[in-house]
C-alpha cells in the first residue's frame, strides 16, 4: 500500500511514497501530512476470522492487510514490544462500567499512558529501519506531558535514533516529570525549560526553523524525523485497538457480529480518533465515533458547527492536560479523506493564515455521518471521577471528560467502549481533589487514593521517586541550541 500527501504534491517529493518512507521522514508536499491511498477490508469476514485470535496476531493480520513495505520478521519484533505491558497477551484489556458501557484500557503499558500503544512498537520499526539504512535520525519532542515518556522509553538505547525531550520546568505533574529525568540512557537528552508548555513548543519551532541548526545537524550527519500523531506509523497502531475493543464486546457476548457499536474518545490531537475513523471506514461496525475534549472545545465546535476558529481563543490550561490543544494535526486526515488535497489545502493555509475556517453545510453534514462531539469542564470531568470511584473504577481526568459524552451524545442506546487514555496514578493530585482528599503533591495523592480505594500503585510509578535525577539541566529559551549542539555532537 501506498500513501499520498494531503495537500497534494508539490512535484519535487515522490507522488506517493511506501509506508518506511512516510514514517521516516513525514513532513509531505506544502505542509501537509502523509494518509493512506486506500484502506484494506475490515468488515465482517475479517472480523469473523479474527475473533478468536489474541492482541498480537489481531495486530499482525492487520498490519499485513495493509501491504506495508515491513518485513514479516519486524512486525513481530515490533509488536513483541507488547511483552512490556502488564498482560502481554492482553494488553488492553476491556471492562464493564455501566450496562452499556465498557471502558478499553490503553495505559497498561510502561509510561502508565496510551501513547505506549503505538510509540512502543513504532519505536522498534522505526530504529531498525534507521539501523538497516545505516542512517541516524533525530526525535525532538515538546511534551505537555505523555509524549515525553513515551518517546524516550519506547527509543532508549535504539543507538540510530536520538530523542530530545523540551518540557516545560513546573508545568507537569511529578510523576510526568520524574519519568522524563530519571531516563537515563546515552541516547536521550531531557531539558527543562522554564516557561509554560507554549514555550517549550515555540522553542522548539524556533530551533526547527533556525539555519544554523540544520548546518549543525548536516554536519554531525543527523536527519529529523517526527514521533508525534502527524507520523503515520502511530496511526497504523492505533487502528487495531478499536478492532480489539469490537470483539472483545462480541467474545464477552454482549454484541454479535455485525452490531452497531459508540466509540467514546478523549481527544486532543485527534490521532486517537483517525485511528477509529479508519476502522469505521474499513468496515468496523461503529455507529458513531463521540468526540470528548475539555475547555479548550475547537473540535466540538468543529464538529457540530462545521467552524475551526481560532480568533479569540487562548489556550486554557485544564486538569487533562493532554487535551490542551487547540490546533489539531490529525483532523488535516479527515478533510482529505473525504474532501481531497485541493479543498484540504485551501482550508489548511486560510486556517494558517486567518485562524479560522468553515465547512459548506454539506461538508459540514458528511463529518457528522461519522462524529459527535461535546466536551466536559474541570468541574465535570471530577464530578465523573467521584461518580465512578464511587463504584470502585478509578479513572483519571482524560478519560473523565467521556462520560458525559456518553450520556448526552447517543440516539440510540447501543453499546458503547470508552478509550480510557491515562491511567490515575498520573494525575493523582486530581483524582485525590475529585475524592476530597487533600494531599500535597503526586507522593501523598497516590498513597492516599491507593489507601482510600484499597487499589495498589504499580511499581513503575511508585519506583520512580527513588531513581536517580539524570537530566537536571534547566535552561531559559535562549540556551536551548547550545545545550542540543552539545548533547548531539558528545
Ligand atoms: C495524548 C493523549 C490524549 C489525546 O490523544 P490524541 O490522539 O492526541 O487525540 C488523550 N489523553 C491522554 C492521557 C493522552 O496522553
Amino acid at each position: 500500500m501506498q500513501f499520498i500527501e494531503t495537500r497534494g504534491n508539490d512535484g519535487v517529493r515522490p507522488e506517493r511514497v511506501g509506508f518506511s518512507d512516510a514514517i521516516l521522514h513525514p513532513a509531505a508536499s506544502f505542509g501537509g501530512l502523509y494518509a493512506p491511498e486506500s484502506l484494506p477490508d475490515m468488515s465482517i469476514d475479517f472480523l469473523s476470522e479474527y475473533l478468536p485470535s489474541d492482541y498480537k496476531t489481531l495486530a499482525f493480520a492487520l498490519l499485513k492487510a495493509f501491504e506495508i513495505d515491513i518485513d514479516e520478521e519486524l512486525l513481530h519484533a515490533a509488536l513483541e514490544r507488547y511483552e512490556r505491558f502488564d498482560d502481554p497477551n492482553d494488553p488492553a484489556p476491556v471492562v464493564q462500567v455501566e450496562d452499556d458501557a465498557y471502558v478499553c484500557e490503553l495505559y497498561h503499558g510502561p509510561t502508565r499512558a496510551f501513547k505506549d500503544m503505538a510509540l512502543q512498537p513504532f519505536g522498534k520499526i522505526l530504529s531498525s529501519l534507521a539501523q538497516a539504512r545505516g542512517e541516524r535520525y533525530l526525535i525532538m519532542a515538546a511534551t505537555s506531558g505523555d509524549t515525553g515518556p513515551a518517546t524516550l522509553e519506547t527509543f532508549k538505547n535504539e543507538a540510530p535514533i536520538k530523542v530530545a525531550c523540551l518540557y516545560p520546568a513546573g508545568g507537569t505533574s511529578d510523576v510526568q516529570r520524574l519519568q522524563m529525568v530519571t531516563e537515563d540512557a546515552p541516547n536521550l537528552k531531557v531539558i527543562g525549560i522554564r516557561g509554560n508548555f507554549d514555550d517549550a513548543q515555540s522553542a522548539l519551532k524556533e530551533l526547527l526553523a533556525s539555519d544554523t541548526f540544520r548546518e549543525a545537524l548536516d554536519e554531525i550527519g543527523l536527519r529529523l524525523s517526527a514521533a508525534n500523531s502527524v507520523n503515520f506509523g502511530r496511526i497504523i497502531f492505533q487502528i487495531v485497538y478499536h478492532v480489539h475493543a469490537y470483539l472483545e464486546l462480541v467474545r464477552k457476548g454482549e454484541i454479535t457480529l455485525g452490531e452497531e457499536i459508540y466509540i467514546v474518545i478523549p481527544s486532543g490531537n485527534f490521532g486517537n480518533a483517525l485511528g477509529a475513523y479508519y476502522a469505521k471506514k474499513a468496515g468496523l461496525p461503529i455507529r458513531k465515533i463521540l468526540i470528548a475534549s475539555n475547555a479548550n472545545n475547537v473540535l466540538t465546535e468543529w464538529i457540530e458547527e462545521g467552524r475551526y476558529d481560532l480568533r479569540g481563543r487562548r489556550l486554557i490550561q485544564t486538569e487533562s492536560p493532554a487535551m490542551d490543544i487547540l490546533k489539531s494535526s490529525n483532523v488535516e486526515r479527515v478533510l482529505f479523506d473525504k474532501f481531497g488535497p485541493e479543498r484540504t489545502r485551501e482550508l489548511m493555509e486560510r486556517l494558517n493564515t486567518e485562524g479560522h475556517y468553515e465547512l459548506t453545510p454539506e461538508e459540514s453534514r458528511a463529518i457528522r455521518e461519522d462524529f459527535a462531539a461535546t466536551y466536559a469542564t474541570d468541574a465535570e470531568g471530577e464530578r465523573e471521577i467521584a461518580r465512578y470511584a464511587e463504584k470502585g473504577y478509578l479513572i483519571d481526568p482524560h478519560t473523565a471528560t467521556c462520560f458525559k459524552a456518553y450520556r448526552e451524545l447517543r440516539d440510540e442506546p447501543l453499546k458503547t467502549v470508552i478509550h480510557s487514555t491515562a491511567e490515575w496514578t498520573k494525575f493523582s493530585p486530581t483524582v485525590a481533589r475529585a475524592l476530597g482528599i487533600e494531599a500535597e503533591g503526586d507522593r501523598e495523592a497516590l498513597e492516599a487514593v491507593s489507601r482510600r480505594m484499597g487499589v495498589p500503585i504499580p511499581k513503575v510509578i511508585a519506583e520512580l521517586f527513588h531513581k536517580p535525577v539524570v537530566h537536571d539541566t534547566v535552561v531559559d529559551k535562549e540556551a536551548i541550541m547550545e545545550e542540543m549542539l552539545r548533547f548531539l555532537r558528545g
